[in-house]
């Protein structure tokens, strides 16, 4: 993968008369961060283009999400997946076999994305492991991304050995204190320490923040900005904060989409080469959100039709009425935005 030099050419230089050529980087992303109007639309060009720079062929990955299991050992403050008196699932390993069969000669789909709440039992991981292994056997030309939390380095080696791609696994915040009183069950260093094993181990790595966690600063975000982007991440993502329904910061008020597009455009002008998707939470917040996070740079779609129907009530990241486009409308998304839907 290309990297980009160094953070130092965020590259503003269009934006002069918000921006002085002189200002500092954080200073630079701080007046970024704020831009509205005419000038936002400046920023998200920038961001086009250097997305055309990392991906002349305009291309938008499309990946299905498969859900596996809501069963969750944490307990963040933004989320109520596997809280107390939910039914608790696992789709068993011959159906999980079976659904990605299905979304790959049905659906044409070419990178699935395995999710489930953090779970280290070793069964569980073994099970997944052995799943994901037969659907490299049967499919080795489908992508398949594990996004299931912190778990032991063995544990990624079995998966990276199974034949699963690529790792997603969000930071919310590169400030520890943060870090730690959104997820209070976790501590940022083993998240950081996950996150340097799994580039060791070879996968392609995502990561991300929260835009609009209680308690984050402006600072924050700018050093968001850098952690991600000196990871050298294949792939980047920044979503909006809701206030889910059920959670600890149910009473909160949600994060701005303004600045959440704003800090995506940041992410993609700094990671050219990054696969980075537009949220399903930005929709949610404002019409048509997910196709200004295609005009802020994104290029990846996700689609919810991976998990059966008789699961997906026991999995709301958001609350029962989360927004879950279909493939149609996703790829209608992508084509308004001037991209070429990849499968
Ligand atoms: S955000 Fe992930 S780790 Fe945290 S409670 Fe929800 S599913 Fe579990």
């Amino acid at each position: 993968m290309k990297r980009v030099e160094s953070i130092q050419i965020l590259d503003l230089g269009a934006l002069g008369a918000q921006i002085q050529a002189d200002t500092s980087f954080a200073e630079a992303v701080k007046a970024a961060l704020q831009l509205r109007g005419q000038a936002q639309e400046e920023l998200f060009a920038l961001a086009r283009e250097s997305r055309l720079r990392g991906f002349p062929d305009r291309r938008a990955e499309v990946r299905s999400v498969i859900e596996i299991s809501n069963i969750c050992k944490q307990r963040c403050n933004y989320c109520n997946i596997g809280s107390e008196g939910t039914t608790k699932y696992v789709i068993p390993s011959d159906d999980l076999v079976e659904i990605a069969a299905f979304l790959y000669r049905e659906r044409g789909r070419r990178v699935l994305l395995l999710q489930a709440g953090e779970n280290k039992d070793r069964r569980f991981v073994a099970n997944l492991v052995r799943a994901c292994a037969r659907i490299k056997e049967r499919m080795p030309d489908l992508q398949l991304i594990g996004c299931i939390g912190n778990l032991s380095r063995a544990q990624y080696q079995a998966l990276r050995e199974a034949g699963v791609d690529r790792y997603l696994l969000k930071i919310e915040s590169s400030r520890p204190e943060l870090y730690e009183s959104v997820k209070p069950n976790d501590r940022w260093q083993e998240r950081y320490q996950c996150l340097l094993d799994l580039i060791d181990l070879g996968f392609m790595v995502g990561s991300g923040i929260i835009v609009g966690l209680p308690g984050q600063t402006e600072d924050d975000l700018v050093a968001d900005l850098r952690f991600l982007t000196d990871l050298n991440l294949d792939m980047v993502s920044a979503s909006v904060f809701i206030p889910g329904h059920g959670t600890a910061y149910a009473h909160c008020p949600p994060g701005d989409v303004d600045l959440t597009l704003n800090f995506m455009a940041l992410l993609r002008i700094l990671n050219p080469y990054a696969l980075m998707p537009t949220t399903s939470s930005l929709e949610k917040l404002k019409p048509d959100g997910q196709y200004l996070g295609l005009m802020a740079g994104a290029n990846t779609l996700t689609v919810h039709d991976g998990t059966p129907p008789e699961f997906q009530h026991l999995f709301p990241i958001y609350d029962e009425t989360r927004y879950r486009p279909n493939d149609a409308h996703l790829r209608a998304l992508a084509a308004r935005a001037g991209l070429v839907v990849a499968a």
